[in-house]
């Protein structure tokens, strides 16, 4: 649909300005192509707002906490603004801390080391493996995955109910799925949560991108998420949410930074008080680069607004779908049936056909990049696909004999309409 038809009558908003939105390449049937990134789910282009931000900022970066001089203090306030940045953004409550890791996978592997003792850990086996696996095989419950919503909410509140004994636990949960885009009843399973005494974290790696979070509204109590798919480079995440087991775990690296006073003892040993700020999680030189491109691209899309960006991409899920149902034997796979609110993330496979070929051929003959595979959610896909749990397959790159995987198309602010 050409864009002009849409923006008079509807709130879809032209793409952002992203990186790489130019490059040509180069076909197997000659000539070359404009590259259509349609892996935002993997990594999405960084806006150049977020570029422009950070190359500003690059002639001056210096340690942070850790120096007297001008570019030192300047440094440590940008890292101390971008963390309240963040806090906004997420609609994080006073108290609540916003720690800066590496992706969404470090934070959810920090989360697994601050939990009290017997605490238990409940999860779907529709989630990435960033959210199945830190936890610890002795402590999880992995939750079969749901058919609705509704079935989500009442397969949790059951295992809740009935762990023994009734001590602390924890719910992970993804707000929407790398797999099949859904969106998943977080509020819901958040309230299921706190009814049956239990904690819960949002994995929010593909949320984030395309929806608001606000941890206040969802009353979830934690939520980890990535920056390279929040529109800014790699090399840093967040995990934002209550204190309490922050303060009172072990800090999740040891080193400077996280330390307040180190001291050697007669007999010589080392006695160390740890921060019980966000620093205890923090050891080491912080990485204000990433933070600092994390919340510029919180600020651009807080300015932009997310009911443009919503509009916009269920319009260009709807192309998407339009176009597959030309294609025979395309099944377009879903957990909670074809009309169930989805970001812009949608994953098929073709009757007859190899998904490595095909993503392969797409790349090769029209330029366009997607993502073929299990996605690093093995479980899920194989469930979506009717295959046993027990069918080879990897998360990395393709390989000939994958017969049980699906190709993912996915897009995000900065995808063109055309
Ligand atoms: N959670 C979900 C839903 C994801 O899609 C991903 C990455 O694809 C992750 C967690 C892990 O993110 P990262 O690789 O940035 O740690």
């Amino acid at each position: 649909m050409p864009a002009a038809a849409v923006a008079t009558e509807s709130p879809v908003r032209p793409p952002l300005p992203v990186l790489g939105g130019d490059v040509r390449v180069p076909l197997v049937t000659g000539g070359e192509v404009t590259y259509a990134a349609l892996d935002y789910a993997a990594s999405a282009p960084a806006l150049r707002r977020v570029w422009d931000d950070v190359a500003a900022y690059a002639p001056y970066y210096g340690s942070v906490h850790r120096g007297a001089g001008y570019l030192s203090q300047l440094s440590t306030d940008l890292f101390e603004n971008s963390r309240a940045t963040v806090a906004r953004f997420l609609g994080c409550r006073e108290d609540d801390q916003v720690v800066f890791t590496r992706s969404t996978t470090d934070s959810l592997n920090l989360l697994a080391t601050v939990l009290p003792a017997g605490c238990r850990v409940f999860v779907f086996e529709t989630e990435h493996h960033a959210a199945l696996l830190p936890w610890g095989e002795g402590r999880l419950t992995c939750l079969p995955a749901p058919r609705t919503p509704a079935e989500a909410v009442a397969t949790l509140e059951r295992a809740l109910a009935d762990r023994e004994p009734h001590g602390p636990a924890l719910v992970c949960v993804t707000g929407a799925s790398n797999v099949t885009g859904e969106l998943w009843p977080v509020r819901e399973l958040a309230a299921a949560a706190h009814a049956h005494g239990a904690r819960i974290v949002l994995d929010a790696a593909q949320l984030a991108p395309h929806h608001p979070v606000d941890i206040r509204g969802l009353d979830v109590d934690w939520v980890a998420l990535s920056g390279h798919k929040l529109y800014a480079p790699f090399g840093a995440g967040v995990l934002a949410g209550r204190p309490d087991w922050l303060r009172e775990a072990e800090p999740y690296l040891a080193g400077g930074g996280a330390s307040r006073r180190v001291t050697r003892l007669p007999d010589g040993r080392l006695e160390t008080e740890w921060h019980t700020t966000t620093a205890r999680h923090e050891a080491g030189s912080p990485n204000v680069i990433g933070a600092y491109a994390i919340a510029s691209a919180c600020r651009a899309l807080t300015e932009a607004g997310f009911e443009g960006l919503v509009a916009r991409e269920r319009h260009l899920v709807a192309r998407v779908r339009e176009g597959l149902a030309e294609v025979p034997g395309v099944r377009v796979l879903s957990l909670f049936g074809p009309d169930a609110p989805r970001v812009g993330v949608l994953s098929f496979v073709v009757e007859g056909w190899n998904s490595s070929h095909l993503a392969a051929a797409l790349s090769a003959e029209y330029g366009i990049g997607v993502r073929d595979g299990l996605f690093c959610a093995h479980p899920l896909v194989r469930t979506l696909l009717g295959a046993g749990q027990q069918e080879a397959g990897e998360c990395g790159a393709p390989d000939e004999g994958r017969a049980h995987s699906a190709v993912r198309v996915s897009f995000g602010a900065g995808t063109p309409d055309e």
